[in-house]
């Protein structure tokens, strides 16, 4: 056994711990849990739990199938929410997937960002990512099927004195920093009940199970509050979408390897091919950084969200961006992609899109000029003239284009890429099945 695993059986006595979470990730992004006793932990870090790895597919149980869970100890943390003084405690750890003899699993998405990372490694760099991570805060509870109703009706930046969402922010980030997740920034964000809290930058595999224990914390202290946080791109219509920017760079050891003194924006050539690289697979990589009917509406109905393929400095239209807050520092230099949404998988969601910097990267591609126009005001004309072209209009769009992606078939793996594509299209054909009150308000009365 090892130093870190003692630490957890160690910890487990000391605090009277009386369950541990397994905690793992389907392939949508699902997070799932199962409990067991301390007694079992021993066995779990030594040979894994068995259990029903059709849990990992997705939201539809295909065939049952054995795998195991092994606890990752380093991700050990006590719920505070479940440890209050009044239950024996409850701590929780992110887990591998394996096969029965002890493989990594092809379908668990933690593995597909390991993979992906160890690619990075190869090239001597360490991935490193800094989510901001928008939501809406509803009046709870949830009542399927029925309009939300915002918490309030302010905006970008207001201070509303007596608000719920400060409330809501100081109880959310003291959970998050008491589990260990350093909070950088929060505020309140466009749209009514809207807000953005931004995560500290770690490595992208931390950042990933971060963000996972983020949309948790999030849901079990609205819940607390009488409130409902939801991580849907866009749950109102004519009201900005949620938005997850996160801004990558690279690491070759204690240098950030998108520094380059005195190049433009200190942006060396590691990292501008990094960002041509994502430029040139943005396409294919789409359906996975948004991969819900709805990412769509958040992309093509304002709001401030990017849509077309195009990379600027001080341009808020553009899909990435590098960003430039403090000019000296090289730690600082990296690029904001601000496609993603805040319901993607973030351990797939990295994975394409280290995987699409490392292609620049390791196929020299030329980074095109940078737009400093608003490219929302441009005309398709300019735009096309310019060499801009739009992001998929539709998950349906989305899902053409990356089923002919070799980059996301070789990032995803076999299982992981037939079975997303299967649960997308599945996804595609519901929704096309459906007649919305869109239909029967604008075609009844005429048709
Ligand atoms: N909510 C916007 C989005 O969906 C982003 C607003 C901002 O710039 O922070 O991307
Ligand atoms: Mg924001
Ligand atoms: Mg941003």
């Amino acid at each position: 056994m090892d130093r870190q695993q003692e630490f957890v059986l160690r910890t487990l006595e000391e605090r009277d711990i009386r369950f541990i979470r397994l905690w793992f990730t389907d392939v949508i992004g699902t997070l799932k849990s199962v409990a067991i006793a301390p007694a079992e932990l021993e066995q779990a870090f030594s040979e894994g739990i068995g259990f029903d790895g059709s849990a990992i597919e997705g939201l539809s149980r295909v065939t049952e199938s054995d795998m195991l869970l092994q606890p990752d100890p380093s991700t050990f943390q006590v719920l505070p929410w479940r440890s209050d003084g009044e239950h024996q405690g409850t701590a929780r750890m992110f887990c591998d997937i394996l096969t029965p003899d002890g493989q990594p699993a092809r379908s668990d998405p933690r593995h597909v960002l390991k993979r992906a990372l160890d690619r990075a490694a190869q090239h001597g760099f360490t991935f490193y990512t800094h989510p901001e991570i928008e939501f809406y805060l509803f009046e709870g509870p949830l009542q399927r099927g029925a309009e939300p109703v915002p918490v309030d009706y302010v905006g970008y930046f207001d201070n509303f004195p007596g608000g719920t969402t400060h409330d809501f922010r100081r109880s959310a980030i003291s959970v998050l920093e008491s589990m260990g997740i350093s909070v950088e920034f929060s505020h309140h964000e466009g749209g009514p009940g809207q807000n953005e809290i931004d995560l500290r930058y770690a490595d992208a595999l931390t950042t990933a199970d971060n963000i996972m224990t983020f949309r948790t914390v999030l849901k079990e202290v609205a819940g607390e509050m009488g409130l409902f946080a939801s991580f849907m791109p866009k749950p109102l219509p004519g009201q900005p979408g949620s938005g997850m920017h996160t801004h990558l760079s690279l690491f070759d050891g204690d240098a950030n390897a998108f520094y380059e003194a005195g190049a433009e924006y200190q942006l060396s050539t590691v990292g501008r091919q990094f960002i041509a690289g994502i430029l040139r697979h943005a396409p294919e990589i789409t359906a996975v950084t948004n991969q819900f009917v709805n990412s769509y509406k958040r992309l093509w109905a304002g709001g401030e969200a990017p849509n077309y393929i195009c990379w600027g400095h001080n341009n808020r239209s553009a899909l990435i961006r590098v960003p430039m807050y403090k000019p000296n520092k090289a730690q600082s230099v990296r690029a904001e992609y601000r496609a993603l949404d805040s319901s993607a998988n973030p351990y797939l969601a990295f994975a394409v899109l280290l995987s699409a910097g490392l292609r620049g990267i390791e196929q020299n591609y030329e980074l095109p000029d940078g737009a400093e126009d608003d490219v929302w005001a441009l005309t398709d004309a300019e735009r096309r003239a310019m060499g801009i072209e739009p992001m998929p209009q539709s998950l349906e769009h989305a899902i053409a284009i990356m089923e002919d992606s070799e980059l996301v078939a070789e990032t995803l793996g076999e299982g992981v890429f037939d079975f997303f594509l299967r649960n997308k299209r599945q996804e595609w054909a519901d929704y096309r099945a459906q007649v919305t009150p869109f239909e029967l308000q604008r075609y009844l009365p005429l048709l």
